[in-house]
């Protein structure tokens, strides 16, 4: 099958128009079709991935998003954001004898956060930002 990848710009705008049109959107999957089908009219071999497109809505401030997250028994390794690859900070607490622990990490820019133990993203809704 061919198929063609469409610029950011072109997905940033298809975003856009999606969100304007539907207001609160309650799945990657369904924010993505969406998408896919605005992208189409422009161009019917046009794909791609749920990752692409959060990524871009969230990198360019098109919505804010709400995460609901499984616990895993995996250890959580410090690094980008795995939700919108922004910054990661650490969760400090302090302890007792003075010094202080990592709790876990929280991302800046989409405010997903999770503890020593790797919370696995599940479920996406995405608001638009006005
Ligand atoms: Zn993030």
């Amino acid at each position: 099958m061919a198929y063609r990848i469409p610029s950011d710009t072109e997905v940033v705008e298809a975003i856009r128009d999606v969100l304007g049109r539907y207001g609160i959107i309650n799945s990657q999957r369904k924010l993505t079709e969406f998408v896919l089908r605005s992208l189409r009219r422009h161009d019917s071999d046009y794909a791609i991935s749920e990752e692409r497109v959060r990524k871009l809505a969230l990198g360019n401030g098109l919505a804010t998003v709400e995460i609901r997250c499984r616990d895993t028994r995996e250890k959580t390794s410090a690094g980008a954001c795995p939700v919108c690859d922004g910054r990661t900070e650490r969760i400090r607490n302090l302890t007792v004898y003075g010094g202080s622990v990592t709790m876990g990490y929280k991302c800046r820019t989409c405010g997903y956060w999770t503890g020593l133990k790797n919370r696995v993203p599940t479920l996406y809704v995405f608001t638009p930002k006005p």
